[in-house]
């Protein structure tokens, strides 16, 4: 049988099945590494498993293979002594929530993700939040915004998750993929998500009942059916995508607007900042490349020098 992993404790997993479309508590079988990857654990959300099904129909299944992954993100413990873990695998879309208002999502915030998003081949996409508290300017402000995230490669959709208003052009994103949710606390995730999921309460009631039965420790991220095959995954406690340690010299490669002009600058090694016959800062000088994308770039490359 095949199935994707729905939800870890650690040490039980609770697998969809894709023939039957039935849940399955599973275990793994005998010892599994990642190769090169130093990770806690050797399963995550979002993994596609074989499994043969248990003996007994009270017993638990026990997984065999995984199958490749196309992508996943890793949180770092921590606690310096643990291992960094997956948080998920196979990923189609990061979806970050924000807010103009209320409180309001910074660049540096979103930018940030969207690099991380960048470093991790995940498409990102931006849901601005509570639309019923923006008045006329922040509705242009936001037009604005929306306008210059989509022309570097970032969708957005503008929602009130309250209200539910336009909340069905966040659900028609998600058919047949598996997104990531993400946001600062306070943005309104938790209300979106309860507006996307039906019967949020039963279903996780349900998928808990499988893994419960097994040894409990800390889930590491939970991973919300909205139908059969499409999935949604929270991240309880990670505000941030994961972390990846992107090297400075490759900060300006996960900008797709800077990308493009990187063999246009005069220096090979050129850092954008100040050095003379930079194509990055030409195009900002032109506005070509906005202003605050540009800032949190500068931004970000200094608390990489900072690190090292
Ligand atoms: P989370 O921390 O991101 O999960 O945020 P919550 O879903 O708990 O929402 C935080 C607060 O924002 C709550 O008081 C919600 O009622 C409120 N909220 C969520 N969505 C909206 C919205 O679309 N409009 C308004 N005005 N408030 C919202
Ligand atoms: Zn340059």
């Amino acid at each position: 049988m095949t199935g994707t992993i729905i939800k870890s404790t650690g040490s039980w997993y609770v697998v969809r099945g894709h023939e039957t479309g039935e849940l399955y508590r599973c275990r793994l079988r005998g010892k599994f590494k990642n190769k090169g990857l130093k990770v806690s654990n050797p399963l995550a959300v979002g993994d596609g498993v074989e499994f043969d099904l248990p003996e007994q129909s009270e017993g638990a299944g026990v997984i065999h293979t995984i199958a490749a992954r196309r992508n996943y993100i890793i949180r770092r413990s921590v606690h310096k002594s643990e291992h960094a873990h997956i948080v998920a695998a196979n990923l189609d879309q990061a979806l970050l929530v924000v807010t103009l208002v209320s409180p309001a999502t910074s660049f540096g915030f979103i930018d940030r993700f969207l690099v991380t998003a960048e470093a991790y081949h995940i498409p990102a996409l931006l849901i601005f939040n509570k639309s019923d508290l923006y008045d006329e300017d922040t509705l242009d402000y936001q037009r604005q915004i929306a306008g210059m995230y989509a022309s570097v490669g970032y969708p957005s959709v503008l929602c009130a998750a309250e209200s539910g208003d336009n909340v069905a052009a966040v659900a028609a994103l998600l058919p047949g993929k598996t997104s990531l949710l993400s946001g600062h606390s306070g943005v309104g995730k938790s209300t979106l998500i309860n507006a996307l999921v039906p019967d949020l309460d039963l279903k996780t009631a349900e998928i808990s009942a499988f893994s419960d039965k097994g040894k409990h420790t800390t889930t590491f991220a939970e991973m919300l059916e909205v139908e059969p095959g499409t999935y949604l995954i929270d991240t309880p406690g990670i505000k941030e995508l994961g972390l990846v340690d992107v090297p400075a010299a490759e900060l300006a490669g996960y900008f797709p607007e800077m990308r493009a002009l990187l063999n246009q600058c005069r220096y090979h090694n050129c850092r954008h900042v100040h050095e003379p016959g930079c194509a990055v800062i030409e195009a900002v000088d032109q506005g070509r490349l906005a202003v605050p994308r540009y800032e949190s770039y500068v931004s970000m490359l200094a608390d990489e020098d900072n690190r090292h």
